[in-house]
């Protein structure tokens, strides 16, 4: 077995069979990881017990008791997801040293599956971005060509996924960073719908839009993580009492009788590049000839979508973010005599020297639009049309199965091309949002290569609760993959 490109199954068929133990697997990939990130940095933490924890995986296996579906498999997460005694950041230097006392649903529920996590990885600062280019730690870099960003937010996720510096990575998803990233660094990511995955214990962006999930090398691996980290958790309110399919098990590529939508406003938007286009039509012609129905759909308020999401995001954050004080935890900046200090000061110089600059951006923008007099000519009425899209896309939905379109109007570009213009940034979300807004199940599935040899995704969109329609539209376009043995360059 090569663990360079070992599905899920592999590894812990492996080692439930003693073929080799979980200290070894995740001895090759610590080892990786001190090879390999120099390059990418896609780590912010290593996790300095993860040799003892795969001990208690074999220890387990040695007594007969079950280790779980993924037992020995290694993970890493974003820096957005708790974990007890680890270092979580946010990407940010006002918790920088940070270490939470208990772990987020999610991690405890890898854990409980036997996984390994092997550390933390990088992010734009509180996932805003869409570069991994705001981090305090420094861009994280695209392992198939290191000139270039990973996408972002969960830029450290995807890189780690691409280069396999883990087997299954983590990321969050509030208006694209699992998608985008995915796209960028040729892996699979998987949004899914609101409410299937617990959001306890992860760092709050923006609580009506943030969602975890997972990003992987397969759509096969994409659909057994989802199996263990989906499913109502007491802890939060807003998770679904849906029951969780056997993703994994109903995977299956037959496309008779898919009917895929393609929404006019987005394949005409004009933004697109021609090399994005390209790989959306060879897509499209493939799953036309595995028996998949294609209806042209409508959604008027897309030219909308962009302004809603960073308005309400903005808000949403604004408010989240306003716990970061200096008082219970976290960075606090240096005072020389802190008891004459006016409470203000101590705010503000703490919130000034640990929050970045385009955190400070959101956070001026949020508090602008739930500002008294403003509150409901931009924040409710961005609620309002965010009703009405949901509307659309249900109607829409009638009509189709899947929606498929690009993940972003190109591919992966060069570091530093697009910090300084937020709005160019921002406006190349405009596939991703509308996902978070409605709540939908969103993913990206690697499926070009440009002429200059980055990655594309093709994005695909579901029904509330459709994750495996869109698993298995995802299945068969993993098997017309042009990008399928393709490897990284920094590999
Ligand atoms: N690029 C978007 C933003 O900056 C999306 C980020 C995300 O999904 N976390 O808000």
């Amino acid at each position: 077995m090569d663990l360079a490109t070992a599905t899920f199954k592999e590894i812990s068929s492996a080692v439930r069979g003693k073929q080799i133990s979980a200290l070894e697997v995740t001895k090759y990939f610590l080892q990786r990881i001190e090879s390999l990130d120099k390059r990418i940095n896609a780590y912010t933490t290593i996790n300095s017990a993860a040799e003892s924890e795969a001990k208690i995986v074999d220890q387990k296996i040695a007594n007969g008791e079950d280790p779980g579906l993924l037992a020995g498999v290694p993970f890493a997460a974003k820096d957005m997801f708790c974990t007890k005694g680890m270092r979580t950041t946010a990407g940010s230097k006002i918790l920088q040293n940070f270490i939470p006392p208990y772990d987020a649903t999610v991690i405890q529920k890898l854990r409980n599956a036997g996984v390994v996590i092997l550390g933390k990885l990088n992010q734009d600062e509180f996932a805003m971005g869409s570069s991994n280019e705001t981090s305090f730690f420094g861009p994280c870099r695209n392992p198939w060509n290191t000139d270039f960003v990973p996408g972002g937010s969960s830029g450290g996720s995807a890189a780690a996924q691409a280069a396999r510096l883990a087997a299954g990575t983590l990321g969050t998803d509030t208006g694209g960073s699992i998608r985008q990233p995915a796209s960028f660094c040729g892996v699979v990511g998987v949004k899914p719908t609101y409410g299937r995955v617990s959001r306890y214990g992860i760092i709050a962006y923006a609580s009506s839009l943030d969602q975890a999930g997972p990003l992987t090398s397969t759509i096969e691996d994409a659909a057994l993580a989802l199996e263990v980290i989906c499913g109502q958790d007491e802890r939060d309110m807003t998770t679904s009492d849906h029951q969780v399919p056997n993703f994994s098990q109903d995977l299956n590529e037959d496309l008779k009788g898919y009917r895929i939508g393609l929404l006019k406003e987005y394949m005409n938007s004009g933004a697109l590049s021609a090399e994005v286009q390209k790989a959306v039509d060879i897509a499209i012609t493939a799953l036309k000839a595995r028996g998949a129905q294609f209806v042209e759909v409508s959604i008027p308020l897309t030219e909308f979508a962009v302004p809603m999401y960073y308005l309400i995001a903005s808000s949403e954050a604004s408010s989240n973010l306003a716990r970061y004080d200096g008082v219970k935890y976290g960075f606090r900046a240096q005072f020389e005599n802190l008891s004459a200090m006016s409470l203000d000061d101590f705010y503000g110089q703490t919130r000034g020297q640990g929050f970045g600059k385009e955190v400070k951006r959101r956070i001026m923008l949020g508090t602008y639009c739930l500002s008294s007099g403003y509150y409901d000519a931009y924040y409710n009425k961005a609620c309002q049309v965010r009703r009405l899209l949901r509307d659309q896309f249900l109607d829409v939905f009638k009509n189709c199965d899947v929606i498929l379109s690009p993940v972003t109007t190109s591919p992966a570009f060069k570091i530093g091309d697009r910090v300084s213009d937020p709005m160019a940034m921002y406006l190349n979300d405009i596939f991703t949002v509308s996902t978070n807004l409605v709540g939908l199940p969103g993913m990206s599935v690697p499926f070009a290569v440009s002429e200059s040899g980055l990655p594309i995704g093709i994005q695909l969109q579901a029904v509330h609760f459709a994750e495996q329609k869109m698993l298995n539209v995802g299945l068969a376009l993993e098997k017309e993959s042009l990008v399928a043995g393709r490897s990284p360059h920094v590999i």
